[in-house]
């Protein structure tokens, strides 16, 4: 395997001096230091709603461009961009703290009434794997092995007896888990209205389930689920729950509802199987309240401006993937990739499903790269919070606004033409790419702080 090319010092330093870096570098800061942005070439201009004519800026030049423009590659995976990756983390951060105490992105703090639980579903096991085990009061044990596993060593996650590890179950239940979660909303809602003791119908005119589930990939190459979970009134995160919307009424609901919760999947060789969530559950309510600790004795996530912690803890997985960053083309792509045999059994059994027509539907070569999983890493009912297109919105809006300040004109009297073609993708050179990782660096550094004092009010 060829080695990538070592950036040399000289060219960089050639390449800080050229005489069109400062712009290069305003356009890689605007992708927030994309490390494979889309390159486009074309033009935009600012007109005149009403006469159409182009407007000139303060200096008396017309307020068009033209020429090159990056735009951010937008992938979730730091392998691929840290970047984007990062800001995919932020945004889910935050759509996932807005929803739970409310007060930023639309989302009223009222929400912080409501009963809001914080719930993780696992998957089944599939045959042990070596893990790093704490009994109940905090004692590291050894694993089923015999051995203690520090906490990086690589065998934890992989099976103890690879031989007799349920490849084909552990494939199937993953490729299945969007719907598992899917049922299990279904049945959730039918709980809530059975305790309630109104028919599901019903429920739709006295209260709204609303919740974000972020998918998380366990070491042993199967997700899991964190979700928000919340109960609203009809209209969603600024109407008030019923008064029987208890959070004890929707715990138990939740426990119901994921005990009944079961999706049948295609049937090979006439062997059915029923796939359900694993037996470990995890149901936290978050209360509004002033305690200045994560947890209390209870396991309760008491304070509320720790949403943020929950947020963080939720979505901290969403750029680690446990898998391949591309689709894999066929079995013997397989061997080559850089990730454990555990992992490169599961893709070999996806890849051999896959090949299978009673599985046709579930498309498993297409996700072979994602150990089977085909789902969303984060998706959210309608009225839980915010979304990704509207945070996305809210950065372009602000950017074109500042523009437009610069003119000393309004966005409603402007019309913006634009005309944009993709010319290729990713940096020049390794200089470049260089250069951009350490304009990323310099804006996540001052995110970080822009976080960490944003709701200290
Ligand atoms: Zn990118
Ligand atoms: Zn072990």
């Amino acid at each position: 395997m060829a080695l990538p090319e070592l950036p040399d010092v000289d060219r960089l330093a050639r390449r800080l001096q050229s005489s069109d870096y400062k712009q290069w570098r305003s356009m890689v800061e605007a992708t927030g230091g994309c490390a494979h942005p889309v390159r486009l070439s074309g033009h935009w201009m600012l007109t005149d709603k009403t006469t159409g004519t182009v407007l000139t800026k303060p200096d008396g030049t017309p307020a068009m461009k033209s020429g090159h423009l990056f735009a951010p590659c937008g992938n979730r995976r730091e392998s691929v961009c840290p970047a984007c990756s990062d800001r995919y983390a932020a945004d889910a951060f935050h759509l996932v703290r807005a929803g739970m105490s409310g007060g930023s992105k639309g989302v009223p703090v009222t929400v912080a009434d409501k009963p809001r639980l914080f719930v993780t579903l696992t998957a089944p096991s599939f045959g042990p794997v070596h893990n790093r085990r704490t009994s109940a009061n905090g004692k590291v044990v050894p694993c089923r092995c015999g051995r203690y596993h520090h906490e990086h060593d690589p065998a934890i996650g992989q099976p103890i007896d690879a031989g007799a590890y349920d490849y084909t179950g552990h494939v199937l239940w993953q490729a299945h888990a969007g719907k598992l979660w899917n049922r299990f909303t279904i049945y959730l809602r039918r709980h809530i209205a059975r305790a309630a003791g109104i028919t599901e119908k019903e429920l739709k005119e006295h209260a709204r389930l609303s919740y974000a589930k972020v998918a998380e990939f366990q070491r042993r190459g199967i997700i899991h689920f964190h979700a928000m979970i919340r109960l609203d009134g009809p209209d969603g995160a600024a109407d008030a729950a019923p008064p029987w919307a208890t959070a004890d009424l929707l715990t138990n609901a939740i426990h119901a509802a994921h005990t009944a919760t079961g999706v049948e999947a295609p049937e090979i060789n006439r062997n059915k199987r029923l796939l359900s969530w694993g037996e470990q559950i995890d149901v936290r309510p978050i209360r509004a309240a002033d305690a200045r600790l994560v947890e209390d004795d209870q396991g309760t996530i008491t304070d509320d401006r720790l949403a943020s912690y929950v947020a963080k803890y939720a979505t901290k997985g969403t750029s680690k993937s446990e898998a391949a960053d591309r689709p894999v083309r066929s079995r013997e792509h397989i061997d080559l990739l850089e990730v454990s045999e555990h992992h490169k059994k599961i893709m070999r059994t996806a890849w051999d499903l896959g090949g299978l027509e009673e599985l046709d539907s579930l498309n498993l070569r297409r996700w072979c790269h994602m150990l089977a999983f085909r789902g969303h890493f984060l998706s959210k009912s309608q009225r839980y919070s915010t979304t990704f297109k509207r945070l996305r919105g809210d950065r372009q809006t602000w950017r074109f606004e500042q523009n437009l300040d610069e003119i000393g004109v309004t966005a409603d009297s402007v019309a913006v033409i634009n005309h944009w073609e993709m010319t290729s993708v990713g940096h020049r050179n390794p200089e470049e790419q260089e250069l951009a990782l350490a304009i990323a660096d310099r804006q996540r550094a001052a995110r970080k702080h822009r976080y960490a004092n944003e709701r200290k009010d």
